[in-house]
């Protein structure tokens, strides 16, 4: 099953705003995919798929990036590096140069500027990814480290661990913003979950955008699909965008959630609309000129 001639597919599933289920709706389509799969947390300020899977065994290796340290007997205050760097990850202050590695993008920028050699780069630790099996899921969960708000790399982090021969299903960070870029980044198909209230609709075009603009073939999954979903319908059908599957608004999803299990593996037809999600989904991905 492979999306080019080297790599299996992968499918990232996001959402215009938060609160939508669309973590729910990674892991039941992960479960049901019917062949082994990876389950990327690519929401890695909040991880908590492994709240469901339950892995025993995760081997959590560091993400770092580079940050400057710099020896004060070359530095003489000149300012060129603070000048440069525009997220004030370094400042001089009097006749030295201070560093504050939470700031800092790790480009390098300044050891660059520096007319003495007084920078040199060190690692700084801003998250982990770990690794873990729940039957045919290979989980790879990405964790930001706390006081950390560089969200890109940890998830740049989290893509590297995935198998290039096993297809992947990437469970995105809410909105449209830097790190949802970061997640589709290489996926081959984006699965947009939405509800169907005009919040839902709005943030679902936001998110069509971002999917036209990356060149990304999608589908929607709507979920506590009520009765009102003319406006949903319409617009999907004006986008050429297929609703691949409608999950109604019912109490024991949330019931099942809360104790930590899977929808689709304690009633059986929802275990069924997720097999044929799946399916939908394999089919989309040939159509988009993917071979699963
Ligand atoms: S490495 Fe780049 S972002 Fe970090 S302190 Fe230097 S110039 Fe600023
Ligand atoms: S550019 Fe180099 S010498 Fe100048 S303040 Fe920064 S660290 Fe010191």
């Amino acid at each position: 099953m492979e999306a080019s001639g080297k790599r299996s597919y992968r499918i990232a599933v996001a959402s215009g705003k938060g609160g939508t289920g669309k973590t729910t709706v990674a892991l039941n389509l992960a479960a049901m995919f019917g062949e082994p799969v990876q389950l990327a947390d690519c929401d890695v300020e909040e991880p908590n798929i492994n709240l469901f899977l339950r892995c025993d065994q995760l081997v959590p290796p560091e993400v770092a990036m580079l940050v400057p340290q710099v020896d004060p007997r070359h530095c003489n205050g000149c300012g060129a590096c603070g000048e440069l760097c525009q997220f004030r990850g370094i400042v001089a202050i009097g006749s030295r140069a201070l560093v504050f590695p939470e700031l800092c993008h790790g480009c390098g920028g300044c050891a660059l500027v520096c007319p003495s050699g007084a920078i040199t780069e060190r690692p700084h630790r801003i998250g982990t990814v770990s690794t873990g099996q729940s039957g045919i899921i290979r989980l790879v969960e990405g964790r930001l480290e706390v006081g950390v708000s560089l969200v890109p790399p940890v998830i740049r982090a989290v893509r590297e661990q995935l198998l290039d021969d096993l297809p992947a299903i990437l469970d995105a960070p809410p909105g449209t913003s830097c790190p949802v870029v970061a997640t589709l980044r290489e996926c081959d198909y984006l699965l947009l979950v939405t509800d169907p209230t005009p919040f839902g609709l709005h943030d679902l075009k936001l998110a069509v955008a971002l999917a036209r603009e990356l060149n990304l073939a999608c589908g929607v999954v709507v979920n506590r699909a009520g009765e009102d979903l003319v406006g949903l319908h319409g617009y999907c059908r004006s986008e050429n965008i297929p609703i691949l599957l409608s999950l109604p608004d019912d109490r024991q999803i949330a019931e099942v959630l809360s104790r930590g299990e899977l929808v689709a593996r304690v009633f059986p037809e929802y275990g069924l609309m997720f097999a044929e999600l799946a399916a939908k989904l394999k089919q989309q991905l040939a159509a988009a000129g993917g071979t699963p």
